[in-house]
């Protein structure tokens, strides 16, 4: 079956109409005061089991859950879960207010006058079904000197006292996991609007270190060079169905963490940025429009998920590389950036089969051997059948629950069994 420019169906979504208020009025840092309410439905199943919840301790406090028409409720911290029970299949209208405590956050970027707010890493700081398509209506409640950054767009509305309100509201169903965005100290940041041709790119910087003008200039480009080799691959990166236009904002921190795309959103570290002497990793960010977490929908825990996820978006940006720098660039970028740090480990416990990237849990294995891997099958097939199937992968899998990775091989072996087999032992068994 084909399901190209297909869509999951509202009614397959057990979670609808989100309204959420995140309120950072009056809270610490990296806490938020949720109200979240949402309409959940039941099917043949009289349970419904969302994710909910971070660290079992910290992270939901003050909880208070009402469920109209009634229901029974049970939110277990280990399992980061809370379930509802209906004897009957009326759609429930469900409201939930707490303080969320998000360490992820906290531990990532500690004093640094931003916060990231996303449900990777396990904080789920919104209740969700995996998979889920929703719409959202969401509004942000801000002390003076916050703005909420990237994720979906917002609008400013009209503040009481103190408070700045901004508004979002989603035209479209989106990823019920992808209402992700960062807050940010407009006292301690500095927004740049770099113009290149026509084009802009808006940025935000840390006072220091300084970054060289040519330096933003040279991400301009890269941008605009990786988005044209990725659309060319798989297609525009606008695309107003899922609320994703123009250039992404780029948030440069001082964490030394490495950078994450939240849809609309890239954040990456200021010093790695201002110093790294190539930019490559922000054009996988630019990778992940298409594939990656907000796309393509395995979840966490399932085998190889990681690989699906994160080693095929950086092998693809290898293929950037080759596309734009040449064959004699990409084939030495790989063998000293790739081959080597996953030689250095070949045979200590670091170095995992790629099977068990079921999270992201080992950069040797997802980010080096992933992308050797795939290359000693690209390079056989040939690269522009290679990226031919991986078009084909992304059209048949973007926004589609029930990914897995024998679905990826499965797909494979139509165009290719010999690559295909090629392929899974080598997941398997390398
Ligand atoms: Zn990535």
């Amino acid at each position: 079956m084909n399901y190209e420019g297909s869509i999951p169906l509202t009614q397959q979504n057990r979670v609808e109409n989100y309204a959420i208020v995140f309120s950072k009025t009056g809270m610490e840092d990296f806490n938020l005061l949720i109200d979240c309410t949402f309409t959940l439905r039941f099917d043949e199943d009289s349970t419904a089991v969302m994710r909910f919840g971070g660290d079992a301790a910290y992270s939901v406090g003050a909880l208070r859950v009402t469920v109209s028409p009634e229901a029974a409720w049970h939110y277990d911290p280990e399992a980061k879960t809370i379930a509802f029970t209906a004897p009957t299949r009326q759609p429930r209208r469900i409201r939930m207010t707490y303080v969320y405590c998000n360490l992820t956050s906290a531990f990532v970027y500690g004093d640094n006058g931003c916060e990231l707010w996303e449900p990777s890493y396990g904080e789920n700081f919104y209740p969700y079904v995996f998979g889920d398509r929703s719409l959202f209506d969401v509004r942000y409640e801000l002390p003076a000197g916050i703005v909420p950054l990237g994720g979906y767009p917002t609008q400013e509305c009209v503040g009481k006292g103190n408070t700045r309100l901004f508004h979002s509201r989603i035209p479209e169903t989106v990823v019920s996991h992808s209402c992700v965005f960062a807050l940010l100290d407009t006292t301690r940041y500095r927004e740049t609007v770099h113009l290149l041709d026509r084009d802009t790119l808006r940025l935000w910087f840390m006072p220091a270190p300084e970054v060289p003008a040519a330096r933003i200039d040279e991400l301009h480009r890269l941008t605009r060079d990786a988005t044209a080799f990725f659309a060319a691959c798989f297609g525009p990166y606008d695309d107003t169905r899922n609320a994703i236009g123009g250039h992404p904002v780029y948030l440069f921190h001082t964490s030394g963490y490495s950078n994450r795309n939240n849809l609309n959103l890239i954040s990456a570290s200021q010093e790695k940025f201002a110093a790294k002497p190539h930019l490559l990793p922000l054009a996988h960010e630019i990778g992940h429009r298409w594939l990656g977490e907000w796309t393509l929908l395995i979840p966490d825990g399932a085998e190889a998920a990681y690989f699906i996820k994160e080693s095929l978006n950086e092998y693809m940006t290898l293929l950037f590389v080759r596309a734009t720098a040449g064959e004699e660039v990409f084939r030495s970028l790989l063998e000293t950036e790739y081959e080597k740090p996953m030689q250095t480990v070949r045979g200590t416990v670091a170095d995992a089969r790629l099977i068990d990237m079921r999270h992201n849990d080992n950069n040797t294995a997802v980010y080096c051997k992933g992308p050797v891997v795939l290359d000693r099958v690209a390079s056989r097939m040939g690269y522009d059948r290679w990226i031919g199937f991986m078009r084909r992968f992304y059209a048949t899998w973007r926004y589609r629950p029930g990914l897995a990775y024998p679905s990826f091989v499965g797909l494979l072996a139509r165009d290719d069994p010999q690559a295909a087999r090629l392929l899974d032992s080598l997941v398997r068994t390398f």
